[in-house]
């Protein structure tokens, strides 16, 4: 790792089967499969409003959309840090809590100047500092859990303070 400092890091584990996922691509492809098979409906830029209940209370009756009703008996909330507020609307609870982490990312590096992709180099983790070390691009991000909690309300536009929201 050319940019750790040997005389400050002196050993380290590497894990050379470590994933790497571009997780918007691994998604598009996922649905583009399932679109294929006939098994996904898409409804782009909808945004679930409810979700009713049938009249005992006991089930999903259908999920209330700004493109429309949904008649449905099962929903998968899978809305990362908004999915508490979803889970709410039928009377649920999924126990979630975003809290924020300190990142900022700086370049461009010279270093990443000829390297192919997101992300070419291992990510450094630093357990005794609780802070990790990884490129993005051009960019190398450093981001640190060394901080207090900072529990964050998903509804706020907390990019306005300049405060990056990280849910991990
Ligand atoms: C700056 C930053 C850097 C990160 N870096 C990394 C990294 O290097 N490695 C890593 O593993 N993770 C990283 N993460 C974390 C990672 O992005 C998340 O863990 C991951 O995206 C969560 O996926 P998800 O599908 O659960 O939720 P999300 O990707 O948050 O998707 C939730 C979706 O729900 C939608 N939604 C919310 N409310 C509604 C509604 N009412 N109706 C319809 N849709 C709704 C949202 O629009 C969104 O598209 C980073 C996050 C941030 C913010």
């Amino acid at each position: 790792m050319p940019y750790l400092d040997p005389t400050v890091i002196r050993e380290g584990l590497f894990f050379p089967t470590v994933g790497v996922v571009d997780s918007l691509r691994a998604g598009t492809i996922m649905r583009e499969r399932a679109q294929e098979m006939g098994a996904l409906e898409v409804r782009a830029n909808t945004e679930i409003l409810g979700i009713d209940l049938t009249d005992d209370g006991t089930a999903v009756r259908s999920v209330r959309t700004t493109s429309g009703d949904i008649e449905t008996a099962a929903v998968a909330v899978c809305c990362g840090v908004w999915s508490p507020k979803i889970a709410k609307m039928a009377g649920a609870t999924i126990p979630l809590i975003p809290t924020v982490h300190q990142m900022i990312s700086v370049g461009p590096i010279p270093l990443f100047a000829d390297t192919v992709g997101e992300i070419a180099y291992p990510i450094i983790r630093d357990m005794d500092t609780n802070m990790y070390e990884r490129q993005h691009g051009g960019d190398i991000e450093v981001g640190s859990y060394a901080h207090r909690p900072i529990i964050v309300n998903p509804e706020e536009n907390t990019l306005d303070r300049g405060v990056r929201a990280v849910a991990d």
